[in-house]
């Protein structure tokens, strides 16, 4: 686990989040439950992408995001989290693109599937990515 990681698992505990590894996941590489306030995470899942999905969920956390069910909306905070995620990761000095790249074009073809109107994302992503660095200020 590196220092990132850990910095990010603080945060998330600090939030009242129970944080698992867990080896028997199926096919799921984590996932965060807002009720339970439990986020668990695969063994297997390879460092960089870890360092990638445990911000991404930090990142929901700082936006105030919740489960939705429109899929424009649930298209549109998957791109704002996982883009602030990878924007805060290398300003720390961890490129997690190349994990966060294959997500990113699936919830891009979500947008133009789903969205009638395509919003301009750019500023929102800026400032959670800036809450996110900050928030994680205190962390490392
Ligand atoms: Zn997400």
């Amino acid at each position: 686990m590196n220092k990132l990681e850990k910095a990010v698992i603080r945060a998330l505990k600090s939030y009242g989040y129970s944080v698992e590894v867990r080896r028997d996941t199926g096919s799921n590489l984590a996932w965060i439950d807002p009720k339970k306030k439990e986020f668990v995470i695969a063994a297997r899942t390879p460092v960089t992408a870890r360092t990638q999905i445990v911000l991404h969920e930090l990142a929901h956390l700082m936006g105030g995001h919740q489960p939705v069910r429109n899929k424009c909306l649930k298209a549109n905070q998957e791109l704002i989290a996982e883009r602030a995620a990878a924007m805060v990761a290398r300003r720390l000095g961890y490129d997690t693109m190349s994990a966060a790249i294959f997500y990113i074009n699936i919830q891009e073809t979500n947008r133009e599937r789903y969205c009638k109107e395509k919003t301009n994302l750019k500023e929102e992503t800026i400032m959670l990515a800036m809450e996110l660095y900050e928030e994680l200020q205190q962390w490392l």
